[in-house]
C-alpha cells in the first residue's frame, strides 16, 4: 500500500471570474504534518475545502487514501469517512451533549452501535482531556474545550488524516495552548495531519513539511527549518516578518 495519503495535482479553483488555486500541487505521506502558512485571501481554506469536496475543483486530481475523489463516479460519502475536518469555528451541534455530538455520525454513518459509539467517544474525549464533559452542553464548555470535542469527535470517526483550518484563531489566547498540545499530541501518535495555521512555533516544531501559499499558488515548500527559518522568497520573508 502507498504511503501516500493525501496527492493533489494541478488544482485549480475560481468562484467566478476570481481564480483562487492556480495549479496547487502537494503530498501528505503517512503520518506526516504538513502546516500550510500563508496571508489571509491566499486560498488556504479552499485547498482544505477541496481536498473533502466541500468546494469542487475545476481542474486537477485529489487522490486521499486511495481513492481519486475528483473522479466523477467516486462513492463521496464514502471517500469522505477517512477525512477528519476541524474549522476555526468548531461547528459543534448546540442541541446536543457532548457525547452525542461524538456518537451521532458514529451511528448514522458507521452504522456502530449505541455502546461501540459511546465507548469510542468516551476513550476520544479521554484523548482530549474532557471525560468530564461528556454530558455537558457545548454552550458550557470554553472555546478551546469546544474545539477539543470539535477534534475528538473528528477522531471518533478514524480518519485516515485530519484536515485542520486554523483551529485556534477563534479562540482566546490562553485557551490556544491547550488544543495546540492536543494536536501536537495526535502527531506523535503518527495521525497523518494537514493543518492551516498561524502558530509559527507549532509549525516550526511540530510539522514535517511547511508549505507557503500567496496568491493561490505554492511559493514555497519544506522542513521547518528551511522555509520558517531560512525562507528564500521575497514574499515568503514578507509574510514572516509580519507574523513572527
Ligand atoms: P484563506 O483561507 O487563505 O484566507 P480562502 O481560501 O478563504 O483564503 O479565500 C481565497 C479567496 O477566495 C478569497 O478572495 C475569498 O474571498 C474567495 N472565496 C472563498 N470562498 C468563496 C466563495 N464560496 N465564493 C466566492 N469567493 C470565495
Ligand atoms: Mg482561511
Amino acid at each position: 500500500m502507498s504511503d501516500v495519503i493525501v496527492e493533489i495535482s494541478g488544482l485549480h479553483k475560481a468562484f467566478g471570474e476570481l481564480q483562487v488555486l492556480k495549479g496547487i500541487d502537494l503530498r501528505v505521506r503517512r503520518g506526516q504534518v504538513v502546516c500550510v502558512i500563508g496571508p489571509s485571501g491566499s486560498g488556504k481554506s479552499t485547498l482544505l475545502r477541496c481536498v473533502n469536496l466541500l468546494e469542487e475543483p475545476n481542474q486537477g486530481t485529489i487522490v486521499v487514501g486511495g481513492h481519486e475523489i475528483t473522479d466523477p463516479d467516486v462513492d463521496i460519502d464514502h471517500a469522505r469517512r477517512g477525512i477528519g475536518m476541524v474549522f476555526q469555528s468548531f461547528n459543534l451541534f448546540a442541541h446536543l451533549s457532548v457525547l452525542d455530538n461524538l456518537t451521532i455520525a458514529q451511528r448514522k454513518v458507521l452504522k456502530r452501535d449505541k455502546a461501540e459509539s459511546e465507548r469510542i467517544a468516551r476513550d476520544n474525549l479521554k484523548k482530549v482531556g474532557l471525560s468530564e464533559k461528556a454530558n455537558s452542553m457545548p454552550s458550557q464548555l470554553s472555546g478551546g474545550q469546544q474545539q477539543r470535542v470539535a477534534i475528538a469527535r473528528a477522531l471518533s470517526m478514524n480518519p485516515e488524516v485530519m484536515l485542520f483550518d486554523e483551529p485556534t484563531s477563534a479562540l482566546d489566547p490562553e485557551l490556544v495552548g491547550d488544543v495546540l498540545s492536543v494536536m501536537r499530541q495526535l502527531a506523535e501518535e503518527g495521525m497523518t495531519m494537514l493543518v492551516v495555521t498561524h502558530e509559527m512555533q507549532f509549525a516550526r516544531e511540530v510539522a514535517d513539511v511547511v508549505l507557503f501559499m500567496d496568491g493561490g499558488v505554492v511559493v514555497e515548500q519544506g522542513p521547518p527549518s528551511r522555509v520558517i527559518g531560512d525562507p528564500q522568497h521575497e514574499r515568503t520573508k514578507t509574510f514572516l516578518s509580519r507574523v513572527l
